[in-house]
């Protein structure tokens, strides 16, 4: 369906460089685990199959946005569905196929390989179904996560603002006026929101209660984004990528049981899809971090000058060594917030190390990857570019490296405050 890139696409992983974390099924008989991983192991090189010879031959018109980037996901999305590769994580009562999330990070990085994988396979969808199926009143749930988790809504999330610090959400200025008929009045400016142009649905964090600077009064409300006085404001392309909005809510009617969570409890709702969202992006940006170190390997062997190839350069290998040293001591990190998360246990230092070693991780692999590429790494005949830039907004977006090492840092320091 897509052409190619001008060179080479991405090699495959090599077992050397270790794709994958070893896992076992303790408590299960040996066989049967012998069983369900190689069930696992299939379904993991179907992913990461698809993904390799679809998606990415595609990204260059993914990446560029607009209609065609639209009917090519949609062509995309079709395939998916008809090799049963549609919607892996998602709750089965929602039309999903049910894979625990414990399982599903085991395929997560081979479809986070490309940045385009997720929503290619119905994945995308996991957080804002997830959250609208628990936390939503009985007429959200009828009307839309089953519709989210079948491709036929998009949902959008916005809690940024340009005026008051994303890091600190007491600050919001959105608001949300209650109105006699215990309906809202939202309004308010959003930016830096993924997805919001082709969104049907937008959650918002608002103070619905108490003044900028409390922790209390702020909620979540889903706005359809074809509400009147809702508008998509500008395009903020990131190192030149479209796909962030700034958006804007000019007395935004909403009805009562659009409230996501109670009235107050935005941060705790929050807080658990941050969990969780940290955690998917984290496996994806593994899967995108080897996949920088792979091409670095095959330019490093492939591109040869009068003293042989790069390879035999020391700083080169100094080069691969560093990001492999990175990619095998991050993916553990990374497994350890899943397993947790899939426990339903309390992951706050282990998801904040995986969040800060993941971004790193991947900024590393693709800024070596280009620095071995020289000229080639920044043209468009890889996917360098791309991956350097998702590495870089990867250490701001989800909080940035600062919150989490204070955050961490403080909550292990608490701990030797009772020793
Ligand atoms: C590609 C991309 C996609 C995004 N998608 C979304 C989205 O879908 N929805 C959404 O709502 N937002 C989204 N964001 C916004 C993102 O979540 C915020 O940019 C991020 O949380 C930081 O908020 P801020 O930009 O307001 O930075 P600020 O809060 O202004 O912080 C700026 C800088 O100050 C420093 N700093 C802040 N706090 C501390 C601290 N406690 N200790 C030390 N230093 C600190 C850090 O260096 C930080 O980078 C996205 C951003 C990007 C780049």
């Amino acid at each position: 369906m897509c052409a190619t890139r001008g060179t080479k696409s991405a090699a495959q992983p090599t077992s050397s460089s270790g794709s994958q974390s070893d896992w076992r099924s303790h408590g299960f008989p040996a066989h049967w685990r012998k069983v369900v991983q190689s069930q696992e192991d299939a379904l993991r090189d179907r992913v990461s199959d698809f993904v390799r010879s679809r998606v990415m031959p595609c990204e260059p018109v993914l990446d560029a946005g607009g209609p065609q980037a639209a009917a090519t996901l949609r062509e995309l999305q079709d395939q998916a569905r008809q090799e049963g590769l549609w919607a892996l994580p998602l709750p089965a009562e929602l039309g999903g196929q049910g894979l625990p999330f414990d399982r599903y990070a085991r395929l997560a990085e081979a479809e986070g390989t490309s940045d385009h994988g997720p929503a290619a396979l119905g994945s995308a969808a996991l957080l804002d179904a997830t959250m609208l199926w628990k936390h939503g009143s009985d007429r959200i749930r009828d009307r839309y996560p089953a519709r989210l988790a079948a491709g036929e809504l998009r949902a959008c999330y916005a809690m940024t603002e340009p005026d008051t610090p994303g890091t600190d959400p007491a600050g919001t200025a959105t608001r949300a006026e209650e109105r006699p008929d215990g309906s809202w009045r939202v309004s308010g400016r959003k930016w830096f929101v993924s997805g919001a142009a082709g969104a049907d649905l937008v959650t918002v964090l608002a103070r619905t209660d108490g003044e900028p600077g409390d922790r209390g009064g702020l909620s979540l409300l889903l706005v359809p984004t074809d509400s009147p006085g809702f508008r998509v404001v500008r395009e903020l392309p990131v190192f030149g990528a479209c796909g962030q909005w700034e958006i804007d809510f000019d007395g935004v009617g909403v009805d009562a049981d659009h409230l996501v969570g109670g009235r107050g409890q935005a941060l705790a709702v929050a807080a658990e899809r941050l969990q969780l969202g940290r955690t998917l992006r984290c496996l994806r940006w593994l899967g995108q971090a080897q996949r920088a170190f792979d091409l670095m390997c095959v330019r490093a062997n492939s591109r040869t000058g009068s003293r042989g190839p790069l390879a035999g350069h020391q700083l080169v290998q100094s080069h691969v060594f560093e990001a492999l040293l990175a990619l095998r001591t991050t993916r553990p990190l990374v497994h350890e917030a899943a397993a947790k998360i899939a426990a339903g246990l309390d992951a706050h230092v282990e998801v904040g190390l995986a969040k800060v070693a993941a971004a790193r991780l991947l900024q590393q692999a693709a800024d070596a990857a280009v620095q071995v590429h020289g000229a080639a790494g920044l043209g468009p005949d890889t996917p360098l570019p791309a991956l350097l830039r998702t590495g870089r907004a990867a250490r701001i977006l989800d909080g940035p490296d600062e919150l989490h090492i204070t955050s961490v840092a403080r909550r292990v320091l608490r701990t030797y405050e009772r020793a």
